[in-house]
């Protein structure tokens, strides 16, 4: 086994520390990858302050692992030492259901195993991408194209393929107006997929302060929802709208934005049951959908894309003794547009 330096929650009150966690010996199709960058996710904080649901403490948070290969098991044929690789939300799935055949790992039926929070093949929980180095199957590690840098990448592994998925399945491209909400980590990665996809891109933030940004990134229009006017403006005008707001929103206002046969996608998880009146759907046939991140082949789909486009996501990278003061950040949406935590500093 090998010790390595981490940062962990010890319960869903205290600021994250300094510790040390173990990890499993290489298995003949393990790969054991120096982490360089790990990603915040808003999930991260959900989790370690248990706002899901109980969290099993201590807990090693972080699914935006990007890294370099330093070791590989004796059966592996996929990576190399030295390969550039990540690691997104998911390190296991049972990998036979029929779900897991199609290359929708993230809907495992017999449940997909998180990269933190969940029970390894060791059979000890598993701890995520807060800490120095990690051990993961070949199979549920991703390779980072050599067009974008390890430590813009690291956000894609969640961000990038939570916005990704979606945008693909409903068809995003030419000829296709999307509308996202919330322009925070997910929301800026949704503008910039959108628009390499060729839709033409509105975003729908609470204010126009972020306004330049999200131009800059690829919207071609942005509105502020605190204006009433918005909502009657842009009524029926949307084929696909995607919710990346983590906040209660009233969707019967959104629905009302989707044009026929328009689908409202959401990717963000607020904590209590949102309400839809069924006459925002019935009068245009419109849907009100959810997505949870990517499969496997998606997101080494979604890597490839952004390489290709020369997209990464917009990130702050910090020192991890900043680690509490940048929770407090996202919270309060001070952060353009990702925190990703120097893994030297653990
Ligand atoms: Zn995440
Ligand atoms: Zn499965």
């Amino acid at each position: 086994m090998l010790t390595v330096n981490a940062y962990a929650a010890t319960s869903a009150t205290e600021p994250l520390a300094p510790t040390t966690i173990e990890r499993r010996d290489l298995g003949p199709d393990d790969v054991l990858i120096d982490i360089r960058f790990s990603g915040i996710c808003h999930s991260d904080i959900h989790t370690a302050r248990s706002e899901w649901g109980p969290t099993p403490y201590p807990i090693v948070v972080g699914h935006e692992i990007a890294g370099v290969v330093r070791e590989v098991g004796s059966a592996v044929t996929k990576f190399a030492v030295g390969d550039r690789v990540g690691v997104g939300c998911l390190v296991d799935s049972c990998r036979e259901c029929d779900n897991c055949r199609k290359g929708l790992e993230q809907y495992c039926l017999k449940g997909s195993t998180g990269t933190y929070g969940g029970v390894g093949r060791d059979g000890e929980p598993t701890q995520g991408g807060y800490s120095q180095a990690i051990v993961v199957a070949e199979a549920f590690v991703l390779r980072i194209p050599d067009g974008i840098e390890l430590d813009a990448a690291a956000p894609l592994l969640c961000a990038g393929i939570t916005t990704y998925s979606p945008l693909r399945h409903w068809n995003a491209g030419p000829g296709r107006r999307v509308a996202v909400i919330g322009m925070g980590g997910l929301g800026h990665m949704a503008v910039k997929l959108a628009h390499a996809m060729g839709a033409e891109v509105t975003v729908l933030s609470q204010s126009l302060k972020k306004r330049e940004d999200g131009l800059r990134l690829g919207a071609d229009n942005y509105y502020a929802t605190s204006d009433e006017e918005t909502f009657r403006e842009l009524a029926g005008s949307f084929d696909l709208i995607i919710n990346t707001v983590s906040a209660t929103l009233d969707m019967d206002a959104y629905l009302r934005l989707l044009a026929v046969d328009g689908t409202l996608v959401n990717v963000g998880a607020p904590e209590k049951p949102l309400s839809v009146h069924a006459f925002s759907l019935i009068p245009a046939r419109r849907s009100f959908a959810g997505s949870n991140i990517g499969g496997i082949a998606e997101t080494q789909e979604m890597l490839d894309f952004c390489a290709e486009h020369g997209l990464g996501a917009e990130i702050e990278v910090i020192p991890a003794e900043k680690i509490n003061e940048a929770y407090e950040r996202v919270l309060a949406s001070d952060v353009r547009y990702r925190f990703v935590i120097d893994a030297s500093t653990f």
